[in-house]
């Protein structure tokens, strides 16, 4: 397929829920969103019909706001129904999570129950690791694993800062509460941090403003599998309006 002078070449990697594939272009990757849907670290796996198109749309819209606000990020464009094209990097092995309301794991490890408002948003990195299950980790750990410098975890947490503002006032705006959120780094040819991969209901707890309904993957989490294509067309709904 060629679009604007793009051509779409062997498949790079797959993961659970994205294909990448190279490109005519040395610098620019295809990103397809597969219909699969995950949780627990793999253990819940279901293919669910249209959730790529569905998660490539609020993706695409998100990345789209965020390089707007001139925040650095691998996207380029949303490319067709289930492919972005993106710029090619080598993703750093961390997930920083960003919480502004007590949910989920945190809410468990620490013993506060659900909805409890964090007034310092709270920085969280995990190491990408299968084996050992993803773990926690701090700062000293990155830097003794010699995944990033101090200097280049700096720059990400001035990143996330600046993100978690206006993501928090982006969905406010669509009356959704932004309670908390998981992204990723990578780096270019030029080893700059781009923010990268994906932000959707898959990645972020929202919630209605009103109600407080969930918004987010915790529906298929506790198991109601089938109203997860309601809620990412609520979502995509939501965004195209403001
Ligand atoms: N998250 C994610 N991928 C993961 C783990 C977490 O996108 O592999 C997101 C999750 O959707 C939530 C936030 O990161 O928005 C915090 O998740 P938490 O640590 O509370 O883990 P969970 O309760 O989902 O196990």
């Amino acid at each position: 397929m060629i679009i604007n002078n793009i051509i779409k070449k062997n498949l790079l990697s797959e993961g659970k829920t994205k294909k990448i594939y190279e490109t005519n272009h040395p610098l620019k990757v295809l990103i397809q969103y597969k219909d699969h849907i995950t949780a627990f670290n793999g253990l819940k796996n279901k293919f669910l019909q249209k959730k790529g198109h569905l998660t490539n749309e609020i993706s695409s819209l998100i990345f789209e706001f965020i390089n707007s606000c001139k925040i650095k990020t691998h996207f380029i464009r949303k490319f067709n129904k289930i492919e972005q094209l993106c710029y090619k990097v080598n993703m750093i092995p961390l997930e920083f999570v960003v919480r502004n309301i007590v949910s989920g794991s945190l809410s468990r490890r620490l013993g506060i129950k659900e909805g409890e408002h964090i007034s310092n948003a709270i920085f969280e990195i995990f190491y990408k690791n299968d084996e050992l299950k993803d773990p926690l980790i701090n700062d000293h750990h990155v830097v003794f694993l010699k995944i990033i410098s101090y200097e280049e975890l700096n720059t990400i947490f001035r990143i996330i800062s600046h993100l978690n503002c206006i993501l928090k006032s982006f969905f406010l705006d669509k009356n959704i509460i932004l309670v908390d959120f998981k992204i990723e780094f990578g780096k270019n040819h030029n080893n700059e941090i781009l923010l990268s991969d994906e932000i959707s209901p898959d990645t972020c707890r929202l919630w209605d403003k009103k109600t407080m309904k969930k918004l987010d993957k915790d529906i298929f989490r506790i198991g109601f599998d089938e109203n997860m294509l309601d809620i990412y067309m609520e979502i995509l709904k939501r965004l195209n309006v403001g």
